[in-house]
């Protein structure tokens, strides 16, 4: 049908991000032929140290950070085989209310306007068919994964590129499942607390659009997190051991919010209607 070959675009905050929300599609769609390009929007200086040293702890050098999560970044796409990897290079701006959110050159000071116009040029450059970000509570609150949202729904109205616009989510089945599975594994997790004032995670499973199954691909994602192993939080997801992790989290999900194909819905792939 088409001349050239489909193409999708991620757009996430930090490096690892790619990974967790979106590392079985990446993998898959790549091993389907379609080109993949990975945009990350900060630098995740924030992010843990080597050794686990945290963000502002004595030896937490952000320069170092730096340098250490793009070789992670790298070491990712190539488990994932990305085709193209975009940078921004924007400041990791922290956790919400952190001094860093206002740091010059961070992401959440940035104008929309400012970044959107970045991505914009590379949305022209590569013209993916689908494009997908955050939600635009940036799925948990952080202010970069927010930021990233709104400078691709921002960019992604002005070039009118994409068939199609997709936000992670999570079913909350799957937090129930996951709690389970990681108390019989006896490791340390916290069920959601139904009285917190933050909204709760992820989404009902009648309000997800779309289940794409990425089982086939767990290894890959398995092998892109491990890349990130600095980081705290995906040692997490790495104690699960390929086998569970891949049951866990072999099937990614998506809210369709842009669509000129009329793909019917629920749907089981995010190029449905286009090929
Ligand atoms: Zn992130």
């Amino acid at each position: 049908m088409a001349e050239r070959p489909l193409t999708l675009m991620a757009v996430h905050a930090h490096p690892d991000d790619e990974a967790t929300s979106t590392g079985g599609v990446l993998a898959r769609y790549a091993a389907e032929g379609v080109t993949t390009v990975l945009v990350t929007c900060t630098d995740g200086r924030c992010g843990d140290g080597a050794g686990g040293v945290k963000p502002g702890d004595p030896g937490h050098d952000p320069a170092a950070v730096v340098a250490m999560r793009q070789a992670e970044l790298e070491a990712s796409c190539a488990a994932l085989k990305v085709t193209h990897l975009e940078t921004l290079g924007y400041g990791d701006s922290g956790m919400m209310g952190w001094p860093t959110n206002d740091q010059p050159g961070s992401f959440w000071s940035t104008p929309v306007a400012e970044a959107a116009d970045r991505l914009a040029e590379l949305i022209r450059r590569y013209r993916p068919d689908v494009v997908v970000t955050y939600d635009e509570n940036g799925f948990y609150g952080h202010p970069d994964h927010i930021q990233a949202h709104r400078i691709t729904m921002a960019a992604v109205a002005q070039t009118d590129v994409a068939a199609k616009v997709y936000w992670t989510t999570v079913p909350r089945t799957a937090f129930e499942d996951f709690g389970r599975i990681m108390k019989e594994l006896g490791i340390e997790w916290a069920d959601p607390d139904p009285s917190s004032p933050e909204p709760a995670l992820g989404l009902p499973d009648d309000e997800i659009s779309t289940w794409v199954d990425t089982k086939a691909y767990g290894d890959q994602k398995f092998d892109a997190l491990a890349a990130h192993a600095s980081q705290t939080e995906n040692i997490f997801f790495l104690q699960l051991g390929r086998e569970r992790f891949t049951e866990l989290m072999g099937v990614e999900t998506f809210v369709r919010v842009r669509d000129t194909t009329d793909a019917p819905l629920p749907e089981d792939d995010l190029f449905a209607g286009l090929r």
